[in-house]
C-alpha cells in the first residue's frame, strides 16, 4: 500500500475570491480539505497538478433555493442526481426546499434527508424545514426540533403563509431561534388560478394572470412583520419592480431582510410565453421588461445580495400538457452560472468579484454559513471555470433528471470544467485532461 499523502496543486489559474477581493493569477495548493499557504507546505506530500492556465479559479457556488424532490418524488429528481447536476454547474452547496413527500415539517424527515445526503450527495446539502405543518399555513411546525435535526432555515416555499397571525408567530419563534425564514411571497387571493404574469401578454394569449401586486402585498406585509419581530427574513425569487422598491426602503431602515433573484427572471420576460411553451411556466412568473431591468439593477447595486436557481425539476410527461395544466417550475442548476455570466458579466454590468459575491458570500451571510473563500485555511470548495468556452444547452446532456429548461438550444459562454468539494474532485470534464497524474 502506498500511504503517501496527496494534495492538489492548481497551477496558474486566475483566482477570483470575493471574500479577500483577490483577482490575480496565482497557484493554489489544496491539502486535507483546505487551501494551504505555499510558504508552509507540509512535507512528504505528493502533489497532483491541475492545469488551470487560462481558467478562473473561484469558490464553489452556494445555491440556496433547490428542489431535490427526495423523499417522495424521485421520478423528478433524487439527492444523487440533483447534486450531480449541482456539481456540474459549479455549485458546491445546495439548500433543499422542504416541499417533499412527506414534507419536511418533522425532525425525522430532516434527519433522513441529512443521512441520505451524507451517503449519496456529491455536494453539501442543507435541508430546510416547513414553517407550517404540511405547508398548509394553519399550524406552526415544531421549529426547535427541526433546527436541532439540522434544518438551516424555515420555508413553506411553493406556498405562502396567507394567515398574517400565523406568519407573525412564525417570525417571533424564528427570531428566538435566530434562524432565517425563506419567504415565498404570494397573496393567493390575487394570484389564484393565474398561470403567467398579468399584463399585455396574458391578455393577448387569453391566459389567467398572476399579477405583480400579489407578490408586492406579501412583500409589504412581511417587511412590516419583520420590523415588528426583528426576525431574519429572506425574500425568495423576487420578480417585480415594486418588490425591489419595497426592499430598498426596508433595507434603508436597517431591517434584517435580504432577497434573492433567479437567473430566469434576470434573462427572460413574459413575451417568451407567446407560443404557450410550458417550459417558460414558472412560479412566480416571468414578468415584463421593466421588472427585469429593476431586478438587474438591484442585483448590481447589492440590494439583492443572492442569486439562486429555484431548480424545480419535473418529468417531461408532466410538462407536456396544456399550458393551464402544466406544473410550474424550471430546472436551473446546470445553467445558473452561465446565465448569470451572460446577463451580468458579459453584458458589462458587474465584474467577476461582485458576481461571485452574489453566488457565494451573499447566501453564506443570509444562512450564517462559513464565508466561502480561497484564502489560506479556507475549506477547499472551489471551481475551475473556462470563461471562453461556448456551449449549447442540450437538456438531454443534463445530469439532472429534469429537462424542463427555458434555455434549450441557446448558446452561452463560460462553462465549469472542474468542481472540488472539501478538497476532493467532485466532478470534472474528463475530456479537458486538466489533472496531470
Ligand atoms: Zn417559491
Amino acid at each position: 500500500m502506498d500511504d503517501q499523502k496527496t494534495g492538489f496543486y492548481i497551477a496558474s489559474g486566475r483566482i477570483i475570491d470575493p471574500f479577500s477581493r483577490r483577482d490575480e493569477i496565482a497557484d493554489l495548493y489544496v491539502f486535507e480539505g483546505r487551501v494551504v499557504n505555499p510558504a508552509e507546505l507540509p512535507p512528504d506530500v505528493r502533489w497532483t497538478r491541475i492545469e488551470a492556465r487560462g481558467l478562473v479559479v473561484a469558490p464553489g457556488l452556494i445555491d440556496m433555493h433547490v428542489h431535490l424532490r427526495e423523499p417522495g418524488e424521485t421520478r423528478k429528481e433524487t439527492i444523487r442526481t440533483g447534486t450531480m447536476a449541482a456539481a456540474a454547474g459549479g455549485i458546491t452547496t445546495v439548500v433543499a426546499m422542504p416541499n417533499t413527500l412527506p414534507p419536511a415539517d418533522n425532525p425525522d424527515t430532516i434527519t433522513w434527508i441529512g443521512k441520505k445526503a451524507e451517503k449519496e450527495a456529491l455536494v453539501r446539502v442543507y435541508p430546510t424545514g416547513c414553517i407550517t405543518e404540511g405547508r398548509r399555513g394553519e399550524k406552526l411546525s415544531p421549529f426547535q426540533s427541526l433546527v436541532q435535526a439540522g434544518a438551516i432555515a424555515l420555508s413553506d416555499d411553493g406556498n405562502c403563509v396567507q394567515n398574517s397571525r400565523i406568519m407573525y408567530l412564525a417570525m417571533e419563534y424564528a427570531s428566538v431561534l435566530d434562524v432565517p425564514i425563506l419567504d415565498h411571497c404570494e397573496d393567493t387571493t390575487l394570484s389564484d388560478g393565474g398561470v403567467m404574469n398579468e399584463g399585455y401578454w396574458s391578455t393577448l394569449l387569453g391566459l389567467p394572470g398572476w399579477p405583480s401586486i400579489a407578490e408586492e402585498l406579501m412583500v409589504s406585509r412581511d417587511i412590516l412583520l419583520c420590523e415588528k419581530t426583528q426576525a431574519r427574513i429572506h425574500l425568495q425569487h423576487l420578480t417585480t419592480e415594486g418588490s425591489v422598491r419595497l426592499l430598498r426602503e426596508a433595507k434603508k431602515r436597517g431591517l434584517p431582510i435580504s432577497a434573492e433573484v433567479c437567473p430566469h427572471h434576470l434573462a427572460l420576460t413574459d413575451s417568451s410565453l407567446r407560443n404557450y411553451d410550458t417550459r417558460f411556466k414558472v412560479n412566480p412568473p416571468l414578468r415584463g421588461q421593466r421588472d427585469r431591468e429593476a431586478l438587474i439593477e438591484a442585483v448590481v447595486d447589492g440590494t439583492i445580495e443572492v442569486i439562486a436557481s429555484d431548480h424545480a425539476p419535473h418529468t417531461q410527461f408532466e410538462k407536456e400538457v396544456e399550458f393551464d395544466k402544466a406544473p410550474f417550475g424550471v430546472v436551473g442548476l446546470e445553467t445558473l452560472l452561465s446565465v448569470c455570466l451572460q446577463e451580468l458579466y458579459f453584458s458589462k454590468k458587474m465584474d467577476l468579484l461582485d458576481l461571485f459575491s452574489r453566488l457565494t458570500l451573499g447566501p453564506s451571510r443570509v444562512l450564517g454559513l462559513p464565508q466561502p473563500s480561497l484564502s489560506y485555511g479556507s475549506v477547499a470548495d472551489l471551481i475551475l471555470l473556462d470563461l471562453e468556452e461556448e456551449w449549447k444547452v442540450d437538456s438531454s446532456q443534463f445530469l439532472s433528471k429534469g429537462k424542463n429548461t427555458p434555455f434549450e438550444g441557446l448558446t452561452f459562454k463560460g462553462k465549469v470544467v472542474l468542481t472540488m468539494v472539501d478538497g476532493q474532485i467532485a466532478w470534472q470534464r474528463e475530456e479537458r485532461n486538466l489533472v496531470v497524474k
